[in-house]
């Protein structure tokens, strides 16, 4: 591994996506302005790094407020897709669109800790061309959020998917990682699978994840499942997984029964000769015949999207160049 110089700092571009953000953009951009000119002073970027606010589509004052602040703060910068189109494809977005040497991507509500960027930019001056940030310590989700997330990450990497232990979307990639990123056109995203893809040297930072600053997790459950599912599968199609759910539960129906015909024929006179034999296997495996149908759904589905090859965002606008 080569050590870079850092006689010769290189410009920083941080990328965050925002989805309804407005109780917390203004302290984002406080702090993540603090901690850019902080590291400008240490000579560690170069006076034209810049933070780039992705609005993803916002209901709120967010895209107001990005571009009011892009005006009088020539270090920020904003781009405003032209609908909700989702975390990963905004995060994409900026990433593809930032024009730095070294790019950060972070959410806005400020769980991460930003002051490990530092660290990841001194990671990529000892030869590390992507960092990830490994998420140390969880005491502030809820049990249910943190054996979730860590029952995810253990299922997808048993399934042989090569994904970083308790990494999300915190991460800093360098200009030609990022290149490599955009060779990569498919419409279903999950950038953590991705990334680990492009290979060249990587490490680890690790942070303690702290509670949102403002506001409410933008990410419900039906959310956090749809990027599993995707993360697995790569693909989400909902009607075929309405197939596989009936299924399953068309197979738990068919368990409940075996129990009831196993209780009635040791426990009761009321059993039917041969009704048991022929009806039990109908349920069982019509279930398992639709979940089985429903899995290969997901996977036909995920051909379906990727052949019809859209855009994966649309930019609206991007604020000036100053
Ligand atoms: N986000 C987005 N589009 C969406 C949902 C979320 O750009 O459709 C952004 C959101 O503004 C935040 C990041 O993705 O910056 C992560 O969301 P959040 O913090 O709500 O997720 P959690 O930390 O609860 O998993
Ligand atoms: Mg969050």
């Amino acid at each position: 591994m080569q050590n870079k110089s850092l006689e010769t700092p290189l410009q920083l571009s941080i990328v965050i996506p925002c989805y309804n953000e407005e109780e917390v953009l203004s302290e984002t951009v406080t702090q993540m302005s603090k901690l850019v000119d902080e590291m400008i002073e240490e000579n560690l970027v170069t006076k034209n790094s810049s933070i780039w606010f992705i609005d993803d589509g916002s209901k709120d004052k967010t895209w107001q407020m990005i571009d009011e602040y892009s005006q009088t703060n020539t270090k920020i910068k904003g781009i405003k897709l032209s609908r909700n189109k989702g975390h990963q494809n905004a995060l994409l977005a900026g990433l593809e669109t930032a024009d730095g040497d070294l790019l950060v991507s972070i959410d806005a509500d400020l769980q991460d800790d930003i002051t490990v960027i530092r660290e990841m930019v001194k990671q990529y001056y000892k030869g590390n061309d992507v960092v990830y940030g490994v998420r140390k310590v969880r005491t502030t989700d809820t049990v249910f959020k943190r054996t979730t997330a860590q029952g995810f990450y253990t299922l997808i990497q048993k399934l042989g998917v090569d994904v970083v232990y308790n990494h999300a979307d915190f991460r800093l990639m360098s200009r030609r990682a990022i290149e490599a990123l955009k060779e990569h056109k498919e419409v279903n995203l999950f950038l953590r699978g991705m990334v680990p893809l492009i290979g060249f040297s990587s490490t680890n930072v690790e942070y303690a994840r702290t509670e949102r600053f403002a506001g409410e997790s933008k990410y419900p459950l039906k959310k956090m499942l749809a990027l599993a599912v995707d993360g697995i599968t790569s693909f989400s199609a909902y009607p075929l997984r309405l197939i596989a759910g009936l299924g399953f539960s068309i197979f738990l129906f068919s368990i409940f029964i075996s129990l009831w015909v196993f209780y009635t024929l040791v426990f009761t006179d009321n059993a039917v000769p041969g009704w048991a034999s022929s009806v039990l296997p109908m349920y069982l495996l019509g279930g398992i015949q639709l979940l089985s149908i429903g899995v290969v759904g997901e996977y036909v589905g995920k051909i379906y999207m990727e052949s019809k090859n859209r855009p994966r965002y649309v930019i609206e606008t991007i604020t000036n160049d100053k």
